[in-house]
């Protein structure tokens, strides 16, 4: 983690973030590189299975929607934080040009 995201993370409240149904699992909530549409779409569709099921999914939702997050967060994936008016700060990808 660098500096900005350290001061960031301070100053937000993330405490949920302790009761995610997620924890142990980040290799269902963010890509690895060069990750297929296919295995996409499997990847988030189990993320979405996990946040279902999740104590604090609207916390978490606005949390990622609010500081812009990449990956699948609070049962949204980008495009849907994106849809929903919640733009990434860098998009790539399908997101960058949309934005452009
Ligand atoms: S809603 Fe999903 S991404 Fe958010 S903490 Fe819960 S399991 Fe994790």
């Amino acid at each position: 983690m660098n500096v900005v995201d350290f001061i960031r993370r301070e100053l937000t409240e993330d405490d949920w973030m302790a009761d995610g149904a997620c924890r142990g699992l980040s290799y269902l909530f963010f890509p690895t590189a060069a990750e297929r549409p296919q295995t996409r779409e499997r990847r988030e569709e189990a993320a979405r299975e996990v946040c279902e099921g999740c104590s604090v999914r609207v916390t978490c939702r606005d949390f990622a929607r609010q500081q812009r997050e990449y990956g699948f967060w609070g049962g949204e994936t980008e495009d849907e934080r994106h849809a929903a008016g919640y733009r990434l700060i860098a998009p790539i990808g399908v997101r960058a040009r949309q934005t452009s």
